[in-house]
């Protein structure tokens, strides 16, 4: 490991000690707040060991990207199953089902009433704020 015999001028961290410290925490920022010098100093104490001091980066989880059902392109919006023509392929399908067989699809058609009239409520906002800040 490191040979160097030679003290640091003017710092009374022992560097073996900073270095075998480091290793144990490998946290640049507490080493030095042990020794009572900054993490840069720490950093090159180390560095001079021949050590790395590069942050071993944990792979983030990242949020899986949603992509279609059916055709499998990426969806744009964080909660649709569907790309923009699948889903309305899917409502058509949901239409014809529903009005082949009324009884059996009521839920589904309660359901596309109440998306309905919440795109209505959303769209009326829009267009009342567009109105408001024209
Ligand atoms: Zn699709």
């Amino acid at each position: 490991m490191s040979n160097q015999t030679a003290p640091l001028s003017g710092r009374k961290a022992d560097p073996e000690a900073v270095i075998a410290r480091y290793e144990a925490l490998h946290n640049l920022e507490k080493t030095g707040r042990e020794f009572g010098i900054t993490r840069e100093r720490v950093r090159q104490i180390v560095n001079r060991a021949g050590i790395s001091t590069c942050r071993i980066l944990k792979p983030k989880p990242e949020k899986p990207e949603r992509l279609c059902k059916e055709c499998g392109v990426p969806v744009n919006s964080s909660h649709a199953l569907y790309c923009e023509t699948h889903r309305k392929e899917k409502h058509k399908r949901r239409y014809r089902a529903i009005k082949a067989d009324p009884e059996k699809y009521a839920h589904w058609r309660d359901l596309l009433k109440k998306y309905d009239r919440r795109r209505k409520e959303r769209e009326r906002e829009r267009r009342l704020q567009e109105h408001l800040t024209a």
